[in-house]
């Protein structure tokens, strides 16, 4: 078949860009885009020199605009293609809700129009020079998810980030994820635990909220060789930031989920 004309494009485009990770999940609601948003705020802050760009191909439900407080801010295409965002100078973003009438127009669009729109998403922007791309992927492991690893990996594609639950290690999601990285030689740079555990804000008590599960993670890491980057806590004033769209990282460092943050951040 024909060479896709694309992957020249994206090659060329992503060129400038040192690290192209990807942070996937087996199911919704796991904390994906949390994590990325977090990873991304996290590396910006470890150096002003580092340049960190968050692609935002969630079609399923892009939230990084809400998440990253740059919601209802315009995106520009010029000559060389789409501007992102800045979150702040070295933190940009490029989200698919920038360019969508009503958030509801993502959900009823078909696959090979996501497929389209992720090649262009690939293409299309214009980051300068950037060390770390985070690319924010639907849940799954559906054909959005095949065509932008094909076109990454044409790119040189650095590896995957994992955000897993304890639950979902024991619904098997995760290990299909997993197992879908294998198949397609993109490399798993680790796993990240999310929701591991409660830590009352009021008595300071620690709760396992799915008991059985605990521990749950790091075996199966062991089992499938590859690396626990760290678990986060499910912490209440971190739902809060991210729906108001303020840095958690940067108001709360000292917590528990911050700490186990910068651990992962100083991993990647
Ligand atoms: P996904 O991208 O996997 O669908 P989200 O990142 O949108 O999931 O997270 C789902 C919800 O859970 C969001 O409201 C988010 O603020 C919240 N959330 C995620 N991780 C945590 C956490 N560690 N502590 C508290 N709330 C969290």
């Amino acid at each position: 078949s024909e060479p896709d004309p694309a992957i020249e494009l994206i090659k060329n485009r992503l060129s400038n860009v040192k690290y192209k990770i990807l942070v996937l999940s087996g199911k919704g609601g796991v904390g994906k885009s949390t994590v990325t948003s977090l990873l991304g705020h996290g590396l910006a802050a470890r150096d002003p020199d580092i340049n960190v760009g968050i692609l935002d191909a969630d079609i399923c439900g892009p939230s990084q605009p809400r998440v990253l407080g740059v919601r209802g801010e315009q995106v520009h295409y010029s000559g060389s293609g789409w501007s992102p965002v800045y979150v702040k100078d070295n933190l940009s973003l490029m989200s698919i809700g920038f360019l969508l009438g009503s958030p509801d127009d993502a959900v009823i669009w078909r696959g090979p129009k996501k497929n389209g729109m992720i090649k262009q998403f690939l293409s299309e922007v214009d980051w300068g020079d950037l060390d770390y791309l985070l690319i924010d992927t639907p849940p799954g492991t559906s054909d959005e998810h095949l065509s932008a690893v094909q076109y990454l990996s044409a790119a040189k594609l650095t590896g995957a980030v994992v955000v897993t639950t304890p639950q979902e290690v024991a619904l098997l999601d995760v290990r299909k994820e997993l197992q879908f990285c294998e198949k397609l030689g993109v490399k798993v740079l680790g796993v990240v635990e999310n929701m591991s555990l409660f830590i009352c804000p009021n008595c300071h008590s620690r709760s396992e909220i799915f008991p059985a599960t605990t521990g749950g993670a790091q075996q199966m890491c062991a089992e499938m060789g590859v690396r626990l980057l760290g678990s986060m806590p499910l912490d209440p004033l971190l739902a809060r930031c991210c729906d108001s769209g303020r840095d958690y990282l940067a108001q709360l460092p000292d917590s528990l989920a911050g700490k186990a943050l910068h651990d992962i951040v100083n991993k990647i």
